[in-house]
């Protein structure tokens, strides 16, 4: 299994951090280890001062018949040492330190299927002790899924299982040890976690 990120797929995020609005997606990947086990908490690495929240719609694949078919949407953190990330941007690194470490991402379960994947706008928000600091939909991204999944197949096959983060919203920000994070789609609350600091 592995976990297909797409970076800056909403104009207001790519903004935020001083990047340019893309041509073409932006591919990285998280391995399986990444995740982070259902209800939490969040562990905040050690090597980092400046992990970021980002919130995003995950969908689960199936390949049938030769083509990668969504059946599951959820929401999901894709966790960012953003001081990292930085760090490495500016010498032309690849991002993983930044995004692939143990604990980077949070799926939320279950999926969901049926009427939620044919919902026009799959709106989702997260809360950050209580405040909305990120909402969106899926009618923001730059790319939409099915731009995605074809860009995505130009260079590595979707197989059963496999999830696509989609990008973020604008909002990204800091997290700290006590804080909550909740994570609303569809007006249903799908995760609640707490955020701890490094294991001692
Ligand atoms: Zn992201």
């Amino acid at each position: 299994m592995k976990i297909i990120c797409i970076g800056r797929n909403y104009g207001a995020h790519a903004k935020e951090l001083g990047n340019a609005i893309p041509e073409e997606p932006v591919i990285f990947l998280k391995p399986e280890s990444a995740l982070i086990p259902q209800g939490g908490p969040i562990r905040l690495p050690s090597f980092s001062k400046e992990i970021h929240h980002e919130i995003e719609l995950v969908y689960r694949f199936e390949r049938i018949g030769g083509m990668a078919e969504v059946n599951g949407v959820t929401i999901g953190l894709d966790l960012t040492a953003r001081d990292v990330q930085q760090e490495l941007k500016e010498k032309g690194l690849p991002w993983e330190k930044a995004k692939a470490f143990d604990g980077s991402a949070y799926v939320a379960e279950p999926f969901l299927g049926g009427a939620a994947l044919t919902q026009r706008y799959q709106t989702f928000s997260l809360l950050r002790n209580g405040l909305v600091v990120q909402e969106g939909h899926n009618g923001q991204m730059i790319f939409n899924v099915e731009t995605l999944i074809t860009h995505v197949e130009r260079y590595m096959r979707i197989e059963t299982g496999d999830l696509l983060f989609t990008g973020t919203p604008a909002g990204v920000g800091p997290i700290a040890p006590g804080d909550r994070l909740e994570g609303i789609l569809l007006d249903e609350r799908k995760f609640d976690l707490r955020v701890e600091g490094p294991t001692p």
